[in-house]
């Protein structure tokens, strides 16, 4: 494979999510305007909207990290082993998923989040 290109995509994407990540942190607080409105299931959608909001923000920080490992990797010499077992990880696996760091096998066996 052509790590020289591999580090490029994965920079291009670890600079994606930090920028994502930055974005929903410097995001204003909901809840700010409470106490304008006091009709009753207010609270709950405020309490479902910002927990899918956190929900969001994991999933890009969680990305995140797993592409800082995937560069990390490409700087150890192991991109392309699976960080579990050792194991190569499948070639049509990488091109599908870049930044992925554990081989199929692993990945099922441990879900990730
Ligand atoms: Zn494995």
């Amino acid at each position: 494979m052509d790590h020289d290109a591999v580090r490029a995509e994965l920079e291009a994407r670890r600079d994606n999510a930090r920028a994502r990540v930055a974005t929903l942190a410097k995001r204003p607080e909901r809840g700010a305007s409470q106490g304008f409105g006091k009709r009753i299931g207010d609270g709950t959608v405020e309490a479902i909207s910002r927990f899918t909001d956190i929900g969001i923000g994991t999933s890009v920080e969680v990305g995140l990290e797993r592409t800082e490992r995937a560069l990390a990797k490409l700087d150890e010499g192991t991109y392309g082993l699976c960080d579990t077992c050792g194991r190569p990880i499948a070639e049509k696996r990488l091109r599908a998923m870049p930044d992925v760091v554990q081989c199929l096998d692993c990945a099922r066996a441990r879900p990730r989040r």
